[in-house]
């Protein structure tokens, strides 16, 4: 995901756990045993696990609500208890076999976080069971939208977004990440609208409203996802093409031209793309992510569609999710750097291929920029900067932030820089390869490392420390880049009141604009800043990168006053949690709570419930 929670001053392109268990001595007892030491699912697929989903589901606009049932294909190890995760959901009957027998279902106590399981009662012989269940409006995976929140403002519209724990509150299932199914879908929807899944798609409107789908290859139950809406579909190139509402088709696909080239880049690096084709769909702004890389299909926030193609690199990241976190997953989510930290990684990779090595590290020490910002901000020894979490207890969300993804992706660029990249590239190649489909944890990609890559090579390097300790260890890969150190200059002669209107800024890139805002001081006097919004036109920037940074710099200067309203204007339309957490920070930071909050009651219905759960705590609401 293209995600990230993120702290003080910070911001980044892309985005969006110990082990005391004891673990069985075979294969199939290790892989049954990590299975069942997640702490954010009550499903138990040592005892029964679920293979496939199927989906015969009615979404009803009117009443905001998804009504059908879902029937779950079972391997029973002879147990008589079949536990599933839900949240949120009004279940109305549970039926056993081709047969649909009538069974006894219970719904145990609500757990925060996790919600209630429910538990079937079954045969031991018992191999399919069907749930009848309607959504509420706690179900909140979903985000409703009305046709007013659309760029074409006649029709509404609906997403999911599943990661972490939210694919239990549209559909029962067991919604752990170390539970891989298949899954198909029967969805029924005004004949207006379109349907599209994380699976083989339409390309095309058809008159009934009614859309199958296929997902053949196994995945995790956080990676179903579906979107309802007016949709068109433009193909990019043979295996490539972007979904959007028709007023935003062009746009994005002007945007993501270079899609099919950052697949065969992709492929070149680390092995064929095995999901068949690569689509993605530009939602409406309150998407609360950069994008979700729901397979074949990457969910995408519209901030990204700039005009310039200036933010693709979101596009290569979610594609690189292909391979780590689709292809090979985290078994937990205190494992998550397993999914973060190699997609970074891969990320820049791609890029590199594309735009050359100069870009891709621009791109890494914007992200290194974010990943101090994180460490200062959770604390230098705080046990949330190891990169394997303790989430029990918690949220599951509560570890998507930098660590995952930067400290991750500085790991590994430390390797790199030990082991020379084509011995590195072969190792990551292999390491695909060999745990395709699988779901693995921490401890798992340890052993399997330290057999291909002897410690005994790694010098003074070793994964434990990066690991299982916190903050950056001694002795880490540093970036370098020649256009941000020209940047730098350019921030030194501009607190030297050097003329900026005399500057020949025409060649700068986004990253270039984003490192000079960020790095400006945070006491600027108001003379100051006034000119560089008059000079640069900041605060009307079509770029909603730029307009973050600078508007984080504008609060911290007591310069937000005078822009208050481009501010509000950007708070209320945009949903993405990445923008939205610096500036309602920076509100409350600078005794300005009483303004957030007034933007935050305006805003708050357009954002999706991943970002008003953040919001909500950071502005004191729970
Ligand atoms: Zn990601």
């Amino acid at each position: 995901m293209l995600q990230k929670l993120v702290f003080f001053l910070s911001i980044t392109f892309l985005w969006t756990q110990c082990t005391s268990e004891k673990k069985g001595n075979n294969t199939t007892n290790k892989l049954q045993n990590d299975l069942t030491m997640d702490h954010h699912s009550f499903g138990k697929p040592n005892e029964i696990a679920t293979k496939h989903l199927a989906l015969d589901l009615e979404v009803d606009f009117s009443s905001q609500k998804i009504k059908g049932k879902v029937s779950l294909t079972l391997e029973n190890h002879g147990f008589t208890t079949l536990h599933l995760d839900t949240r949120n959901l009004n279940i109305q009957k549970v039926t056993l076999g081709e047969k649909e027998e009538k069974t006894v279902f219970t719904l145990e106590d609500t757990i925060p976080f996790l919600g209630q399981d429910l538990a079937i009662e079954v045969k031991p012989e018992t191999n399919l069971v069907h749930v009848y269940y309607e959504t509420t409006a706690g179900s909140d995976a979903l985000q409703w939208l009305s046709a007013a929140q659309t760029s074409g403002k006649s029709l509404p519209y609906l997403f999911t977004q599943g990661q972490a724990i939210l694919t239990r509150t549209w559909i029962p299932c067991q919604d752990s990440p170390g539970n891989r199914i298949t899954y198909s879908a029967r969805v029924k929807v005004p004949q207006e609208l379109m349907v599209v899944m994380s699976a083989d798609n339409p390309q095309a409107k058809n008159n009934t409203g009614i859309y199958a789908f296929e997902m053949k290859q196994p995945i995790p139950p956080y990676l179903i996802a579906m979107t309802i809406g007016n949709l068109a579909f433009k193909p990019l190139g043979e295996r490539t093409g972007v979904y959007a509402e028709p007023e935003m088709l062009e746009k994005s696909a002007y945007e993501f031209v270079d899609m099919e080239k950052m697949l065969i880049a992709a492929e070149n690096l680390y092995g064929k793309y095995l999901w068949g084709r690569y689509d993605v769909i530009v939602l409406p702004p309150s998407f609360p992510f950069g994008g979700m890389e729901n397979p074949k299909l990457t969910f995408a926030t519209p901030t990204i569609i700039t005009g310039d193609r200036s933010l693709t690199s979101l596009v290569a990241h979610e594609l690189a999710h292909s391979w780590s976190g689709n292809l090979v997953t985290n078994a937990t989510w205190n494992d998550f750097w397993l999914n973060e930290g190699f997609t970074v990684y891969f990320e820049r990779r791609i890029m590199e291929s594309l735009y050359g090595a100069d870009y891709a590290e621009m791109l890494a020490l914007l992200g290194y920029q974010d990943l101090k910002a994180t460490i200062e901000s959770l604390g230098q020894d705080s046990a949330d900067t190891h990169l394997f979490l303790a989430l029990k207890g918690r949220d599951a969300d509560d570890g998507m932030n930098d660590i995952a993804y930067e400290k991750g992706y500085l790991m590994l660029r430390t390797i790199e820089s030990i082991i020379g990249r084509s011995k590195f590239d072969a190792f990551l190649k292999e390491y695909f390869h060999s745990h395709a489909f699988q779901s693995i944890d921490t401890k798992t990609f340890i052993d399997y490392f330290y057999s291909k890559i002897p410690k005994a090579t790694l010098g003074d390097f070793t994964l434990e420390a990066w690991i299982y300790a916190p903050g950056i260890p001694a002795g880490h890969y540093e970036n370098k880049s020649k256009k941000f150190a020209l940047i730098d200059k350019k921030v030194e002669a501009f607190i030297k009141n050097d003329d900026i209107r005399k500057w020949d800024t025409k060649s700068w890139t986004t990253h270039e604009w984003l490192h000079f805002i960020r790095n400006l001081p945070k006491d600027l006097d108001q003379e100051k800043m006034k000119n560089l919004d008059l000079v640069f036109n900041f605060s009307d920037s079509g770029n909603a990168e730029i307009l973050d940074v600078w508007f984080e710099l504008a609060i911290y200067n007591g310069y937000i006053h005078s822009i208050e309203d481009k501010l509000e204007a950007f708070l209320v339309s945009v949903g993405r949690r990445k923008f939205l957490t610096p500036l309602y920070k920076g509100l409350k930071e600078t005794n300005q709570l009483e303004l957030a909050k007034k933007i935050y009651n305006k805003a708050r219905p357009n954002y999706h419930s991943v970002a008003t759960h953040t919001m909500d705590e950071l502005l004191g609401y729970k």
